[in-house]
C-alpha cells in the first residue's frame, strides 16, 4: 500500500557537511514535532516533492535517519532538492510530500561508496517522480505552503 506523507518547517543548518564534503546539498529540517513520525518510519531514502514558499516545487531525494557514516547520535531529516538553486535560503519554509521509499539507510566504506550511492537513489528518484502514480503529488496543496 501506497502511504503519503507530509512534513515542512524552516530550513535550518545542518553540520555544513552536505554540499561541503558530498557535493549534495541537503536543506535541513527541524525534527522537532515529528518524533512519533519519523520513528513509525525506517532510516532510509525516500523520495517526493518538495515546495519551496517563495520559489517552486521540486523533486527530492531524501535520507532520513542517523548518518552512520558521520556517526550522527540525533536523526536528521535532509532532502536534497534536484534543482541547482543561486545560493542558499536558509529560514525559507520548505513543504515536503513524500511518496516513495528506495531502500534502508547503510553505512559506507567510503565516501566514493557512498556519494555512488545517492546518485543511484537521484536517479531512481528522478525517473520514479515522472510516473503518473508519483507526478500527480507535485500539485498537493500542501506544496504550496499555507495550509
Ligand atoms: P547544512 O548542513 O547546513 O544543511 P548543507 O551543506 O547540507 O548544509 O547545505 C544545505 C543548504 O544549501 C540548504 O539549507 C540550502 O540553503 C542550500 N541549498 C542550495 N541548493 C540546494 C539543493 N539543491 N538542495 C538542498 N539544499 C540546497
Ligand atoms: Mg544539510
Amino acid at each position: 500500500p501506497l502511504e503519503i506523507w507530509h512534513i515542512g518547517g524552516p530550513v535550518v543548518k545542518g553540520f555544513g557537511r552536505g554540499s561541503k564534503v558530498l557535493g549534495i546539498p541537503t536543506a535541513n529540517l527541524s525534527t522537532k514535532g515529528y518524533s512519533a513520525l519519523l520513528s513509525e518510519h525506517p532510516s532510509g531514502v525516500y523520495f517526493g516533492w518538495a515546495g519551496l514558499s517563495t520559489r517552486g516545487v521540486y523533486k527530492m531525494v531524501m535520507n532520513i535517519g542517523w548518518n552512520p557514516y558521520f556517526n550522527n547520535t540525533e536523526k536528521s531529516i535532509e532532502p536534497w532538492l534536484l534543482h541547482e538553486f543561486d545560493g542558499d535560503f536558509y529560514g525559507e519554509e520548505l513543504r515536503l510530500v513524500i511518496v516513495g521509499y528506495i531502500r534502508p539507510e547503510a553505512n559506507f566504506t567510503s565516501l566514493e561508496s557512498l556519494i555512488a550511492k545517492i546518485h543511484e537513489d537521484r536517479r531512481i528518484a528522478e525517473r520514479a517522480l515522472d510516473t503518473p502514480l508519483y507526478l500527480k503529488y507535485k500539485d498537493d496543496p500542501y506544496l504550496k505552503g499555507s495550509s
